[in-house]
């Protein structure tokens, strides 16, 4: 099964407060970008790499690719706007006849073998899509303004995380087909797509500022 992965990496992170993209702020003394390129070139499963660089940073993406010796990278093309402008600009890279597509945030660095392994094994199972998911432990409130209008029924909502696994025509035609989105799994999801949710892992967490990259830093 021939499985290619796509990170996205073009979010100029400006709650880091850095003077370079997300992708390059510097996590255990290295780009934060690092981590997920070092893991994906890694796995079995992976076959081929592309990158959603920031606008400008392909080379550097494509040297640091080298320096780690990550030789999966085939292609580091230009984000867009939006993280499904990024997408789509990556997944026009993908060869026709690949299997699967999996889509990962480079703002999520701690992935394993485990997750990807559960993804791609279930998605053999029959689904168009499979997504890492985590229960929400806090009461959740709907807002009308500042004003609470309700409180939801939290046993059916989840936090999605990256990697997202998917087959790789499904994808590509709902890429296609959806304007925007905050993750694969909704665009797929708009296509009356099925997609199936498995337990995610809390070291997936999605950096946003200095707090959580002290955190994964911790964790490493
Ligand atoms: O900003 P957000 O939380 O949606 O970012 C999730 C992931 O999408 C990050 O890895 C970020 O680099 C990527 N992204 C992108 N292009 C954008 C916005 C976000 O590749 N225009």
């Amino acid at each position: 099964m021939s499985v290619w992965a796509v990170i996205v990496a073009a979010g100029r992170g400006e709650r880091l407060g850095l003077d370079r993209p997300k992708a390059f702020a510097k996590l255990g003394g290295r780009p934060l970008l690092a981590e997920s390129l070092e893991r994906l070139d890694g796995s079995d499963w992976i076959e081929s790499i592309v990158v959603a660089a920031p606008p400008d940073w392909e080379e550097p993406v494509i040297l640091l690719a080298e320096e780690l010796s990550c030789s999966k990278v085939v292609s580091a093309v230009a984000g867009g706007e939006t993280r499904a402008a990024s997408v789509r600009a990556a997944l026009a890279e993908i060869d026709d006849d690949t299997a699967v597509v999996l889509v990962h945030d480079a703002a999520r660095p701690l992935l394993s073998e485990d997750v990807i392994d559960r993804l791609l094994t279930t998605l053999n199972e029959g689904w168009d899509g499979v997504v890492p998911a985590l229960p929400i432990r806090e009461t959740v409130k709907r807002l009308d303004g500042d004003r609470v209008a309700e409180t939801v029924d939290r046993q059916q909502l989840v936090i999605a995380q990256t990697p997202q696994a998917f087959v790789w025509p499904v994808l590509r035609d709902a890429a296609r087909a959806g304007d925007d989105a905050t993750d694969c799994a909704a665009l797929v999801e708009a296509g009356g797509g099925r997609i199936k949710a498995i337990v995610g892992d809390p070291r997936l967490l999605k950096i946003t500022d200095q707090t959580d990259l002290d955190l994964v830093e911790r964790w490493l």
